[in-house]
This record gives structure tokens, sequence and C-alpha cells, in this order.
């Protein structure tokens, strides 16, 4: 697809830095380059310069010198958008980088709009919309697992594995429509145990996909991470081992930590966004009643909870309706105290387990505890067995295409359980084949791209 207007724009955040790098695309990047840039060498002519080049040269705004600048250039259909490409390079300051794309502008570029280029690409065959997504991910990946499974996808890792789904689902319905449309002609009926064997097997690939939605999820964004306990159980200590320097004020007197704490910190490559709460008890003080509302509410929204209790203690009623409110959810129980010797009755590991998934004893005041409940979160959140390069689904929307083709491949198994012929299977299967051309693009419309670029910012 050809697009008639040249595009530029700023593709490096604006602000103080080593380089700015100012992009345009179209069929007009070379001609505008041309009036921006001015070669060192004069006998270059920016108009004749190859693909995958560079000259060093100075970029000008009505004619006065603006910077040094180097200027790359790509050969369409060669570049990032399929179209001729120039990226010119300055040093990275307000005053240069704005009044070069100034310049670009007055030589008749046009401003390009948030994922503008990527956009191009996409049209221009150079990416599919899985990878496109993926490039915005790459930008934003907080850690580098993310940013590992961004590139994946951004490799064709998810659309591979979508092909291979389609591939199966295309032939089953070839088949099917065979049958149905040309019974004379000899297509051999598929036996059932074969058509079932193939949707289970689409099926079972499409829900390891779902499934491993929310562990990538959790690599790209972090989890919200609720500590909970009652007070002085070691909350407040183990967010300072977390974060590794004293942020919460640890004091003995029960109570002290009221309000709600919130910050980010890094465990075993996913960023845990802590809401540290206070003191889960029953109590008359109205501040601290407020505090113990808004812990269960925060656990309540939470997709970990590390549950905290004092360990070398008897439990109190409190520890157990904790546990309790833990049931089924995503959920970690530190017997925290570990130094300490045992009174009799001390809380054990056998009373929390019906409750978690996992049971840690430890202390929070040694160092060492950190990487073991590293271990432990990369189990309950299912990172742990995650391959980064597999290719995962990475959005909302392209979770919701999976869910749907599951969904029309459970309907084609039992609108064949009960009877109601292959002509009603091919309809399932024909709803699950879109579904799946949805996510990875292949008939996606306007409205579903628009969605995708609505989050890319300007230069991409
Ligand atoms: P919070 O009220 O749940 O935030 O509890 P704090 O973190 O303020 O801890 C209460 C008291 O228990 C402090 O005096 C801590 O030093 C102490 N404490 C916390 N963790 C441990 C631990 O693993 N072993 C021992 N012996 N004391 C701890």
């Amino acid at each position: 697809m050809a697009f008639d207007s040249t595009i530029c724009a700023l593709a490096t955040p604006p602000g103080v830095g080593g380089l700015a790098v100012v992009r345009i695309s179209g069929p007009e990047a070379y001609s505008v380059a041309a009036r921006v840039f001015r070669p060192a060498n004069a006998a270059k002519k920016v108009e004749e310069q190859k693909g995958y080049t560079a000259l060093f040269g100075h970029s000008f705004l009505r004619g006065k010198a603006l910077d040094e600048t180097v200027a790359l250039f790509f050969r369409a259909p060669r570049s990032y958008t399929g179209e001729d490409v120039v990226e010119l390079s300055c040093h990275g300051g307000r005053a240069v980088s704005q009044g070069l794309v100034q310049a670009c502008l007055e030589a008749g570029a046009q401003p390009a709009a948030g994922g503008e280029f990527t956009r191009r690409a996409l049209m221009n065959g150079r990416l599919g919309l899985t990878q496109a997504e993926a490039v915005m991910d790459i930008i934003g990946a907080e850690g580098r697992q993310g940013a590992a499974m961004a590139l994946a996808v951004l490799d064709g890792a998810l659309a591979r594995r979508i092909g291979g789904i389609t591939g199966e689902l295309t032939a089953l319905s070839g088949h099917l429509a065979a049958w149905v449309d040309f019974p004379e002609e000899d297509v051999p009926e598929l036996e059932a145990q074969n058509l079932l064997g193939s949707l289970e097997k689409a099926r079972a690939q499409l829900q390891t996909l779902i499934d491993e939605y929310g562990a990538g999820a959790v690599l790209r964004q972090g989890v919200t991470t609720a500590i909970v306990g009652r007070p002085n159980v070691g909350k407040s200590t183990l967010l300072n081992l977390l974060s590794g320097f004293e942020r919460a004020i640890v004091t003995p007197v029960a109570g002290t930590t009221r309000d709600v704490v919130e910050q980010t910190v890094v465990l075993n490559d996913i960023s845990l966004n802590l809401c540290d709460t206070a003191g889960i008890r029953t109590t008359e003080d109205l501040v601290e009643a407020e505090g113990i509302r808004r812990s269960y509410q925060k656990l309540n929204q939470a997709g970990l909870v590390l549950a905290v209790f004092d360990g070398s203690q008897p439990p109190a009623k409190e520890d157990l309706e904790l546990a309790e409110a833990c049931r089924g959810r995503a959920a970690i129980a530190i017997l925290n105290k570990e130094d300490l010797p045992l009174v009799p009755g001390a809380l054990g590991e056998e009373q929390l387990r019906p409750c978690f998934r996992e049971v840690l004893r430890l202390s929070a005041r040694d160092p060492q505890s950190a990487a073991l409940l590293g271990q432990a979160v990369e189990r309950v959140l299912g990172t742990a067995g995650l391959d980064p390069e597999a290719g995962i689904l990475s959005s909302r929307r392209q979770l919701s295409a999976a869910l749907t083709a599951r969904d029309a491949l459970d309907a084609a198994r039992e609108a064949f359980e009960n009877g109601f012929g292959y002509d009603a299977v091919s309809v399932c299967l024909d709803d699950a084949l879109n579904a799946l051309y949805d996510l990875t693009g292949q008939n996606a419309g306007e409205a579903v791209i628009d969605e995708v670029f609505e989050k890319f910012c300007v230069g991409k």
C-alpha cells in the first residue's frame, strides 16, 4: 500500500540527551532530507544515496546551520516502514531537535501521528499485527524477561504459533467442506476420532496460550502485591528486605504502619507493586480500623498476596481469618521469625497449607530470605515455567480473540457430539479461524488497527 504523504517526527524522547533522531518516511523522504541536510563531502548527493549508507554533514533551518548531523539512508522496501526512510541524528538538545523537526516540516513533510511509522510498516507488510503490538511492548518493558518476550513476538514467534493452529484448522475445515459440498467425489469421510482429535489438539494449544497470558502479563507489567498480616509480625521488615533499604519505619510497637505505602521492588525480574498495609486486627481505634479495611480491600485487588504470620507464636483469631481470606488466591504464607525459639502451640505449616499455594518459613531479617521468596513468587505466578521466547499473548485484545477461538472449538465439538452434522461443525470452525485471523491481523478491520495504535507514541 503506497502512502502519498511523507511524515517526520522526533524518534527519541524529548529532552536533553547524547543524540536525538528525527525520522522521515515516505515518497519524498530523500528530497525532504536534501532540503534540510547538506553532506560535508560536496561530491555526495543526498537524493542519489543508496540504502543502508550514512553521510556526515550539517542540518539547516531556514538557511542557518543547526547542528552537525549524521544521515542514515534506507531505500524502500528495505526500511522499517517499507518506504524510503532517512534518519537524521543530531545532538540531543531540545532546541536542535525541535529545530530539525521544524526544518523537515517546512521542507514539505507532515507531522507523524502516534505509531504512524509502525502503522505504515503494518500496511506495507513489513510487520504483522502481533509484531506491531510487540514494538510498544519492547519500548515499555520493565524487566529483561518482559523485553525478551516482546522481542520473540516481534520476531514473529506468536504469529508462527497461531499460524500452526490456523494451519491445522484450515486443513480440517477444507476437508469438511469438501465432504459436505462434493459427496459424490469420493472425499473420504472424516473418522469421528480424527475430527475430535484435531479439535482437541487445537483447543489444547489455544488453552496453553490463554493460560500463559497471566504469567506473561506479570513479566511485562509486574503484579500488584499486598503484604498483609497482624501488627508486629514483620511486614515492614519484609518490605525493607525486598526494597534493600530502610523505607518503612520498623518499630516493636504494635500498629505503627497505619497507612498504605506503595512502591515497586523487583524480585527475580518480576516487578512487585507493593502495598504495605496497616496491621490486620480487630480494633476500636478508628484510624487503625480504616487501615484494616483498606488492607482487606488491597488483598482483594492484589494479583499476589504475601500473608505474614509470626511463626514463633500460636496463631491469633485474626491470623486464621486472614488465612481463610487467602484461600483460592495467588497467595504465599510467610511464617516469619524462624530464628526465634518456638513457643508451645506455635503456628505450623500444616495449619496454613489448606489456604495457600506456598508456605515458607523464614526470617525477614535474613537477607537470604529474599531469594527463597523470589522462587515461591515465580511458582505461584506461573512465571517459572514460562519460556519468554515461545511467543506469548501480549494484550487483552489478543487474549479475547484466543478465548473466542477456543469457545468456537468447544462449540464445534458439541455440535458434532450432538449430531448436528458436519455443516454445523464447519460453521464453528470458521468462527474459530476468523477469531485467529483477527488476532494476527489477517482480517483485522480499521477499528482493531486503530485500537492497537492508540497506545503508540509519536516517532514509533
Ligand atoms: P509489622 O508491624 O508487621 O510491620 O512488623 P515490623 O516489621 O515492624 O516488625 C515488628 C518487630 O518484629 C520488629 O522489632 C522487628 O525487628 C521484629 N522482626 C521482624 N522480623 C523478624 C524476624 O525474622 N526475626 C526476629 N527475631 N524479629 C523480627
